[in-house]
């Protein structure tokens, strides 16, 4: 296959950006030492934002997007992969600041590589993704913290949307009493059949923040950021945490340092892009462990790589349920 085809993000000096399908050829191809024929990829809420340009995720031009991928070996110059293994890719600035993973083909450096773990299908470990991966780390997090099932309730925000599914579905599997946080009420069947225990209106964590509010909650994951991100804050218990990843209702942080003085809260930042190789491998054998596969079934949906670009701006805009797994070669 010399010629393949990719979806594109263009942008001129001082003119709006273009999106669309186009045919690339093996020397549009970016520097990296193994060869990839992609099977699948997912649609993360930064694919969304490169493709509509609602945030400035793009760092190179043109750029093919998509942060996550499943896909074959046709050729390696390392050691680590050879013809034929089947790899995963989540981040390291694929899709950002090198070329992503909507094509059918795509050349990376093996250091951004894993082999596919072997608990997992191609379908399955892009239903994962990096939102999947991400609410791994932040559960995670909130272990290192110590708080353990039974401790008391632990508050998951954009519960509809994909971190929040798959953080539902883990910390539900491990037996935390879960409170889910969605402005999608229509959603709370889904979400108690991923293992929610209580379905909160988001709005209840949207309104103006106090210093300190009730205690609450003794951990959340929260892929919310902004107002939300500051009023859990102030509701978390004494001595609790909060596992911080997202921003999809904003960058700011519009709180007081009350919680953490008065009440010995922690705020975990979690990034999963440029996380170590050893932390990868240390979240996906715990996805293996922990996540249940029905649940994980339930919050997937195919889709047509023709499909993608669409896909990605509906998940900008809050209306995409749970994770999308993109049919590519
Ligand atoms: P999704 O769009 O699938 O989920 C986001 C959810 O947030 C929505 O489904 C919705 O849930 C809620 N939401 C959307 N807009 C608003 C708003 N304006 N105010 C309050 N809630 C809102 O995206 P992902 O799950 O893929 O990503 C979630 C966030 O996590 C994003 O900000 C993303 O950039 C970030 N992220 C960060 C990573 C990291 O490494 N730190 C890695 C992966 C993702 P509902 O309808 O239930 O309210």
């Amino acid at each position: 296959m010399a010629a393949f085809r990719a979806v594109v993000i263009d942008k001129a000096d001082g003119e709006a950006q273009s999106v669309g399908f186009k045919m690339l050829d093996d020397v549009d191809l970016m520097e990296g030492d193994v060869t990839v024929r992609v099977e699948r990829s997912t649609v993360n809420y930064k694919d969304g934002l490169a493709i509509t340009g609602r945030a400035p995720v793009v760092r190179r031009f043109p750029m093919v997007p998509g942060v996550d991928a499943v896909g074959v070996v046709e050729s390696s110059e390392a050691a680590l992969f050879a013809p034929g293994d089947r790899v995963l890719l989540n981040g390291w600035g694929v899709g950002e600041a090198h070329l992503g993973a909507f094509a059918e083909r795509a050349r990376w450096k093996s250091d951004w590589l894993l082999p596919l773990p072997a608990g997992f299908s191609p379908d399955e470990a892009m239903a994962i993704g990096t939102a999947g991966y991400t609410a791994m780390l932040a559960v995670l997090a909130l272990e290192r913290h110590d708080i353990k099932p039974g401790a008391g309730p632990v508050l998951v925000t954009g519960a509809a949307g994909g971190v929040g599914s798959v953080a539902i579905a883990l910390l539900a599997g491990l037996g935390h009493h879960v409170v889910a946080s969605t402005g999608r009420l229509e959603e709370a069947d889904y979400l108690k059949s991923l293992g929610a225990a209580e379905v909160i209106d988001r709005s209840s964590l949207a309104g103006p923040v106090k210093p300190l509010a009730r205690e609450r909650w003794i951990g959340a994951i929260d892929a919310v950021g902004g107002a939300t991100l500051a009023n859990i804050l102030s509701m978390i218990r004494y001595d609790g945490a909060v596992a911080a990843c997202g921003m999809a209702g904003g960058l700011d942080l519009p709180g007081s340092v009350a919680p953490f003085i008065l009440r010995g809260v922690t705020l975990y930042g979690i990034d999963s892009v440029y996380a170590p190789k050893p932390v990868r491998i240390a979240a996906w054998e715990r996805l293996d462990r922990d996540l249940d596969r029905a649940k994980l079934a339930r919050a997937m949906r195919r889709i047509p790589f023709d499909d993608v670009i669409d896909a990605a701006r509906d998940i900008v805009d809050g209306k995409i349920r749970g994770r999308l797994v993109v049919e590519i070669g």
